[in-house]
């Protein structure tokens, strides 16, 4: 049952800085982190994380939007964490997040104004969306000597 995803925090979230607001979200959900790294990638990387995209109407501005900046790649483990960090994150569309998920309290665009634009929604956050996902992502992203294992104080009271 112990599951490990990968999320990163977008250029948004960096240049806004609210990585740590975002962070704590999932710490305080007693969620471990077990990798952490602020690293800007480029398009070819862009095209290896969102590779179920790259025919898809959006995804120039999504590579664009990616690429822009730094973003906070982390792994983190927990119980069905793939599962529990989407609740947390909330669904795609900041405009329809609900109010509590990390989108529906720090964003607000919407599908109609980015269709308009031309631009990737803003939501600050990409998390994994399945342990499939999860599992071939964080071997993009990390190499096992980058991932750590170690006891955190939720421990104690989880298992
Ligand atoms: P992520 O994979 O980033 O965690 P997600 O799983 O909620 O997000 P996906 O369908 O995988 O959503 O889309 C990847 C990203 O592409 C979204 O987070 C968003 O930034 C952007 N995106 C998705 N759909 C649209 C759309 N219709 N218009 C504009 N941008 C979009
Ligand atoms: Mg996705």
């Amino acid at each position: 049952m112990i599951e490990r995803s990968l999320i990163l925090i977008k250029p948004d979230g960096v240049e806004r800085g609210i990585i740590g607001e975002i962070l704590s979200r999932f710490e305080k959900a007693g969620l471990k982190i077990a990798g952490m790294r602020l690293v800007h990638i480029d398009e070819k990387f862009a095209k290896k994380h969102y590779k179920a995209h790259i025919d898809k109407p959006f995804y120039k501005g999504l590579e664009k939007m990616i690429t822009e900046g730094p973003v906070v790649a982390m792994v983190l483990e927990g119980l069905h964490a793939v599962e529990i960090i989407r609740k947390i994150v909330g669904p795609t569309e900041p405009r329809t997040a609900p109010p509590g998920t990390i989108r529906g309290d720090y964003a607000h665009h919407s599908y109609e104004y980015t269709d308009k634009k031309g631009i990737a929604v803003k939501n600050l956050i990409h998390a994994s969306g399945t342990k499939k996902e999860a599992d071939e992502e964080i071997k993009l992203w990390f190499s096992e000597s980058d991932l750590f294992d170690y006891e955190t104080v939720h421990e104690r009271h989880v298992f």
